[in-house]
């Protein structure tokens, strides 16, 4: 079987931050899992990192700076105003 570096399913786009893990990159070190502090990421099966809970990430970042091999990446999502366009002319 050919491995890629392709994100593992973690890979989260809502609301909440998106949580991109390179499994390939991943060496199982478990030091993302510890030091989140809201407990979003956990091993899977193959002892690879995986966001088990993407909505309560806080987009603190400490996984992607403690993380050795720089396989997990956070990016904050900007949030979409939701349906609050209406003009707001207080005449
Ligand atoms: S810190 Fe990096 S290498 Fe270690 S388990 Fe997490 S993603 Fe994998
Ligand atoms: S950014 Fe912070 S809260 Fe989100 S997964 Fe990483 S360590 Fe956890």
């Amino acid at each position: 079987m050919t491995k890629k570096n392709k994100p593992h399913d973690g890979t989260t786009s809502s609301e909440h931050p998106q949580i991109t893990i390179f499994s390939d990159w991943c060496k199982s070190c478990g030091i993302c899992v510890a030091f989140c502090p809201k407990e979003v990421l956990a091993m899977d099966e193959n002892r690879k990192v995986f966001a088990k809970y993407p909505e309560k990430c806080i987009a603190c970042h400490m996984c992607e700076l403690r993380c050795p091999d720089f396989a997990i990446n956070v990016k904050e999502v900007e949030k979409q105003p939701t349906s609050a366009g209406e003009e707001n002319n207080n005449a």
